[in-house]
């Protein structure tokens, strides 16, 4: 009898899954809220009073909730999640949901069957996302999706300090043009200080209470969709709040769908230039 031949560990690749998520939950961050004040570092979370010793401000995240499973089921150690743009941690993601490429580095196990795999994410997220079928794509999908900029349609729910007239929201709901938002002091830390220009046109504006609106507005990427809403204090141009007249902010935000090129609905007339 021959000695058996010996196998060679099987060779470790990368491969790249494209998908959308839904999410259904506030507060859940795309990718992991590590602390301000100790960055997750392993030595220095130990007696972080901010995070006390967690290293990270919430328990979960998109990420997290995808990647817990999808990289072991490739015998896997890491993981990247590349998404095409962000919303705000309290904002939910709603419509057909938002692309990303999930990339798994080193694979020993290619053959994975995929809809299994999203359906026990899909179960174990106990409702907090939802994930449209992955499909293996090659690394340039990243790329795509990084560079590639879509009209979003969101839904607002918009505080007012009194009703604003009739013939106000009348006219606010007719808006469709360009604002100038100079960069939100909530993000001045991460951003240049500028004025960009951003079109938008407010597909519906309605009363749903005593002194709130219900908002489904178009807008360019790239906008401020809370503070076009208040028009933090002077820095968008115009506003909802000054075309109401009203002291106004933003209450609840959902971003209703991203207009990528597969999703049909409203699209922003072609801009002569972007800023
Ligand atoms: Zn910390």
């Amino acid at each position: 009898m021959p000695d058996p031949v010996p196998t060679a560990p099987r060779p470790r690749s990368n491969l790249w899954f494209e998908s959308r998520y839904r999410k259904l939950q506030r507060g859940l961050p795309q990718t992991v809220f590590f602390c301000p004040k100790c960055k997750g570092d392993r030595r220095r979370k130990h007696d972080c009073p901010e995070c006390k010793g967690f290293g990270k401000l919430t328990r979960e995240s998109v990420q997290e909730l995808i990647a817990r499973r999808l990289v072991p089921a490739f015998g896997a150690k890491y993981g990247v999640f590349h998404g095409a743009g962000r919303e705000d941690i309290d904002v939910l993601m709603l419509g057909r949901g938002r692309p990303f490429v999930f990339e798994v580095q080193g694979a020993r196990n290619p053959d994975v069957d995929l809809e299994a795999l999203r359906a026990e994410i899909v179960q174990r997220a106990a409702g907090q996302i939802e994930l449209a079928p992955f499909v293996r794509v090659p690394r340039a999908r990243v790329a795509y999706w990084k560079e590639t900029h879509f009209d979003k349609v969101y839904r607002a729910e918009v505080a007012c300090e009194r009703m604003p007239t009739a013939a106000a929201i009348a006219a606010a709901a007719g808006f469709a043009g360009t604002v100038v938002q100079r960069t939100p002091q909530r993000v001045a830390h991460r951003r240049a200080d500028l004025d960009r220009p951003r079109r938008l046109q407010v597909l519906a504006l309605a009363p749903s209470g005593e002194s709130t609106l219900e908002l489904r507005v178009l807008c360019q990427h790239g906008t401020y969709v809370k503070e076009w809403i208040s028009g933090d204090e002077g820095r968008t141009t115009p506003s909802l709040a000054g075309l109401l007249d009203v002291p106004s902010r933003c209450t609840v935000l959902d971003v209703e769908e991203i207009m990528t090129d597969d999703v049909p609905g409203p699209r922003l007339p072609a801009a002569p230039a972007e800023a």
